[in-house]
């Protein structure tokens, strides 16, 4: 890692507000933002095209060792990119984002071999340069010595209900309903949480915000204190 590099890791359940702070993070801190969801997401995804099953646990290893992915931003974006048994890189999309993706990526992470390759890959990846990692053990499993955790909880209401707001704008009269959503918040936090392997809890040194009465610029604005306060600086 570059000397003057670090990591900060932002872990929580889904809808908490992980990826729209951890973007600004990355952004104000000039640190690579890597979606560590996003490589469970693709594996899931390329699974359901290729495998009969997701119980195919070879098979899903399989899948995991031939994938690549890079993280990749500029003023304006944020990108990712994958590869698949030697293809070129492929600029990933909104195809990782659908709710049946949510569910089996969910599904396929409880699966600790496939869990082992992934993290070694996140770990390669924010060595090279640092990063915000966002995730579900970023600060237990894949970086437990970050310079900097944080854990965002919200009730389960209000992260389905930014959850619906989400899939309502991007998918209009095909998003599920409310209270699809929010059972589907509710079986993704059960499953994420009561695995054998890495379930989602707080790291013991991860400050924990709850964000349910906050929006956006108030998440930012805490976290951006903490750290301020723990003298870290943009890297420049
Ligand atoms: O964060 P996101 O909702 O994109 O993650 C999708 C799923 O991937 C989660 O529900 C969780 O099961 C899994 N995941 C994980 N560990 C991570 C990131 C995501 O188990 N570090």
């Amino acid at each position: 890692m570059n000397q003057r590099s670090f990591v900060v890791t932002i872990d929580g359940p889904a809808g908490s507000g992980k990826s729209t702070v951890a973007k600004r993070i990355a952004r104000y801190l000039r640190l690579p933002y890597i979606d560590t969801g996003a490589m469970y997401r693709t594996v899931a995804w390329v699974a359901l095209q290729k495998l009969k099953s997701l119980d195919d646990t070879a098979a899903l290893v399989d899948i995991a060792n031939s994938m690549g992915f890079r993280f990749e931003s500029d003023a304006h974006d944020f990108r990712i990119f994958y590869c698949y048994a030697g293809s070129e890189y492929k600029l990933l999309g909104t195809e990782i984002r659908s709710p049946e993706i949510s569910m089996a990526s969910s599904y396929v992470a409880q699966e600790s071999v496939l869990r082992e390759i992934l993290v070694k890959k996140q770990q390669e990846i924010g060595k090279m340069n640092g990063g915000v990692l966002e995730g579900r053990d970023a600060g237990t499993v894949i970086f437990p010595k970050a310079e900097i955790k944080f854990f965002l909880t919200a009730s389960a209401e209000v992260r389905a209900r930014r959850r619906y707001d989400e899939l309502l704008l991007r998918l209009g009269v095909e998003a599920p309903n409310f209270e699809k959503v929010l059972a589907d918040v509710k079986k993704r936090d059960q499953q994420d949480e009561e695995r054998e392997a890495s379930p989602m809890v707080a790291a013991k040194d991860a400050e924990i915000i709850d964000t349910s009465g906050l929006d956006e610029n108030a998440v930012f604005d805490k976290l951006l204190d903490i750290i301020k306060r723990r003298g870290f600086k943009p890297l420049g």
